[in-house]
């Protein structure tokens, strides 16, 4: 890449050995389900997730959108963190697009619904009420910075969810990075919920394109309704070669990310005036606080034009700087060492 960038892990490149299986797949067009490398993704996804069937999505946004119109109506009522990203950061494209209600209730400082909270959060059966249909989850948690959430956390959910007869989508943008963290297969996080979105464009690198998980019945109205969102694409094996590669070569190594936040977060922790909640760091994301007279965003110009070094800000009062292939040691190294010497004339 032309600069340091640890803005997010979206502004990295494919690795030369995606550009090379997308220089040659074989394509047709998907909108027939006749292309054999999107038909390839879509199954393997599934496989390596244990669900029945997967759709092959522009974005995550996109994947998350086309599950909420698949497990609700107009009119009823979603249940979801208030930090979460489908809340924050989709546009409130359920809102405007499906006529769906978000019902927030608030995240700990580790990205965790209070399973009571959640039950309070079920409107009863009475006419002045929307239903209650769908439960909202997500790991790792971005909002918290990209906490790991393990099984146990999703299979008290899931209980809560059957009495109150409530679907479960969970935003797995990050799903792998959880996975690894945690060291268990990517399966056993989604086995207690009904459909699963996953990036193929962030840690693991691919260009485009994101995974909706499921039932074999749901992925095929969630194909309707993808189509219905405009992500109706043609020869999309080009993008789905990549994802192949990201699948199959480049989850494991999410933990040289891991590596590289902690170290990442322990040098900036040396720095005056610099703050790490160091527990929040356990995945790719580190967030982290300035004090005295420069403001986050003071800091992030500086770093851009001083030191051509891209980091961005995170509400309310964060900075956040993401690891991905494409930022290792050194660059780790470049950052920590701009922002101590930023910081000595802060
Ligand atoms: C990035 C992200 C998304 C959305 O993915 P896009 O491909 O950027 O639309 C959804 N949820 C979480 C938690 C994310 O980090």
């Amino acid at each position: 890449m032309d600069r340091i960038d640890f803005r997010s892990d979206t502004v990295g490149w494919p690795t030369p050995e995606m550009r090379e299986a997308m220089a040659t797949a074989r394509v047709g067009d998907d909108v027939y389900g006749e292309d054999p490398t999107v038909n390839e993704l879509e199954a393997l996804a599934a496989e390596r997730l244990g669900k029945e069937a997967g759709l092959f999505v522009t974005s995550g946004t996109q994947g998350n959108l086309v599950a909420v119109l698949g497990h609700a109506r107009r009119g009823d009522e979603a249940i979801l963190g208030y930090e979460s990203h489908i809340f924050q950061w989709e546009v409130g494209g359920m809102a405007s697009i499906g006529g769906i209600l978000p019902h927030t209730i608030p995240t700990d400082a580790m990205g965790r619904m209070d399973l009571a909270a959640v039950e309070a959060a079920v409107r009863e059966d009475d006419d002045h009420y929307g239903h209650s249909t769908l439960l909202l989850v997500e790991n790792t948690f971005g909002g918290r910075g990209g906490i790991p959430l393990p099984a146990d956390y999703f299979a008290a959910l899931k209980e809560v969810a059957g009495r109150n007869s409530l679907a479960v989508h969970l935003d797995g943008a990050r799903l792998f990075n959880a996975a690894v963290a945690l060291g268990v297969e990517a399966r056993e996080l989604v086995a207690d919920v009904d459909t699963v979105t996953f990036c193929l464009s962030k840690g693991l690198c691919a260009p485009v394109g994101s995974i909706l998980c499921g039932p074999a019945d749901f992925i095929k109205e969630a194909r309707r309704t993808r189509k219905s969102l405009g992500g109706g694409m043609r020869q999309a094996g080009i993008l789905a070669a990549a994802g192949l590669v990201a699948l199959t070569s480049m989850i494991d190594r999410l933990a040289v990310d891991h590596e590289n936040a902690r170290r990442l977060a322990d040098k900036l922790g040396t720095i005056d005036g610099v703050n790490v909640p160091k527990e929040t760091v356990r995945t790719n994301i580190v967030f982290f606080r300035v004090e005295g007279g420069i403001s986050p965003q003071d800091l992030c110009s500086r770093l851009d034009e001083e030191y051509a070094i891209g980091l961005d800000t995170y509400p309310p009062d964060y900075l956040r700087a993401v690891t991905h292939f494409w930022v290792g040691e050194k660059e780790v190294g470049a950052l920590a060492d701009a922002v101590a010497e930023i910081m000595k004339t802060a």
